[in-house]
């Protein structure tokens, strides 16, 4: 048990991965208080990546679980899921829900995001959005009855759609209004490089064009694209990026910025309350700079994080290297690091046979690395990053690999 480990009641926000991994983090820390499990789906957490790969590619996939309910009775945890908080009151330490107030001593804020959609959209028939296991669930059965496919939006969730839909022989279009997909993620060049496998692999990308409306037709869905064109379509995937899910915080005093704004120990602001995963935004000091990240690496380690400040008063700091993967086709992409760069190059392999690693540079500073199709390089390079290496290391470890 941890020195400073204290009981009392530990309330924890948002049943997913950094909720989930903040409950078994402070227990594991040697918290012998309560802990009640806030979440507003009716499942227990589940492992949300699977849900745009295996499990929408393939009927007989099973739905992605983390723990069997014994885990959580283990756990000695109070479970109130389908339940929504509703409000937070940071002074009088209450967190308001459907089912009524709860009291802390401690809390962690794990809300995550929510899918965006486009406005007018909410709610079309034929029209999917995907984040939770319901979504996936109801996209998997329209896949099951459609022959055309369009995704709007490029980014990673919409590309990983796309990919499993050609995976089930279906023809795709992906709609992209940016001249160039995943800019902010992987920067213009790369984010181009990327996108090249949607081509390679028989999905029709189309950048620079927007919806302009969807509507129901004779033989299914018909959409209108901003250059005039139009696509017939069984079903729509609107895959453009997620919101932090803070509304339920409006007027709690928090500070709200694109999530919710934590010093570099994940502490909200005020006493016992903190805040992990996609819905945090926090001083990463290893890069000097404000981060929020809609990444599993960091969601699970901020939840330990969080929970282990919230109950020990210890006061330990995130630091990370960014990393997240995505699977489109047959290519594993991965990226460590920071996408902010004034010079990228090519270090290993070639983006035109869709396997390569790039290199980012920030001054003097290795500052991300690419990888696509080469996995066994990437934690080398988050390892030199997290060290500080410079340009020159970085580049002499990749001629080290050639
Ligand atoms: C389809 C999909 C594929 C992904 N693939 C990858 C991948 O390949 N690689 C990668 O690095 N990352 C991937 N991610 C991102 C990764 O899953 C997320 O970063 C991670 O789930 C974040 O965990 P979280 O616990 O912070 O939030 P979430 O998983 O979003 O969970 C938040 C939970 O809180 C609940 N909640 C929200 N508001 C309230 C409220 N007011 N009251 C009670 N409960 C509430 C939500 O319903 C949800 O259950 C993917 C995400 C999705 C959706």
């Amino acid at each position: 048990m941890s020195s400073g480990s204290s009981g009392g009641r530990l309330v924890v926000v948002g049943a997913s991965l950094a909720g989930l991994r903040a409950v078994e983090a402070a227990r594991r820390d040697g918290f012998t208080g309560e802990i009640v499990l806030v979440g507003d789906e009716p499942h227990l957490p589940y492992d949300r990546p699977p849900l745009s790969k295996a499990f929408l590619e393939d009927d007989s996939a099973p739905e992605p679980t983390y723990q069997p309910p014994s885990h959580f009775a283990d756990l000695d945890v109070d479970l109130r899921l389908g339940t929504r908080a509703t409000a937070l009151d940071p002074v009088a330490r209450l967190v308001a829900t459907a089912g009524g107030e709860i009291r802390y001593d401690q809390l962690v804020i794990a809300t995550g995001s929510t899918a965006r959609t486009l406005p007018g959209l909410e709610g079309l028939p034929g029209v999917h959005v995907l984040r939770t296991l319901d979504d996936a669930r109801g996209l998997r059965q329209a896949l099951d009855l459609a022959g055309r496919v369009v995704v709007v939006g490029a980014g990673f969730i919409g590309s990983e759609v796309a990919s499993s839909a050609r995976k089930r022989g279906l023809s795709v279009t992906v709609l992209e209004a940016a001249q160039v997909p995943l800019e902010r993620a992987l920067g213009p060049e790369m984010g181009g490089a990327v996108s090249a496998l949607h081509a390679a692999n028989g999905t029709d990308l189309r950048c620079g064009v927007g919806v302009q409306g969807i509507h129901q037709g004779s033989t299914g869905l018909r959409v209108e694209a901003t250059d005039g064109s139009s696509f017939d379509a069984d079903l729509v995937v609107v895959g453009v990026g997620a919101d932090p899910a803070t509304e339920w915080l409006e007027g709690s005093g928090l500070e709200l910025k694109d999530g919710i704004v934590c010093d570099a120990t994940l502490s909200a602001g005020f006493p016992g309350v903190y805040a992990a995963g996609d819905v945090a935004r926090w001083f990463n000091r290893d890069f000097d700079v404000e981060m929020r990240l809609e990444h599993w690496t960091s969601a699970a380690e901020q939840g330990a994080i969080a929970a282990r400040n919230a109950v020990t008063g210890a006061c330990g700091e995130y630091r990370t290297v960014p990393y997240f993967w995505s699977d489109w086709y047959d290519r594993r992409i991965q990226f460590v690091g920071v996408p902010t760069a004034d010079h990228v190059t090519v270090v290993t392999g070639d983006p035109a046979e869709g396997r390569f690693v790039a290199l980012f540079r920030s001054g003097s500073r290795l500052a991300g690395a690419l990888c696509v199709g080469y996995p066994a390089h990437t934690m080398k390079y988050r390892r030199l990053i997290g060290a500080a290496a410079s340009w020159e290391d970085g580049l002499a470890f990749a001629d080290s690999r050639r």
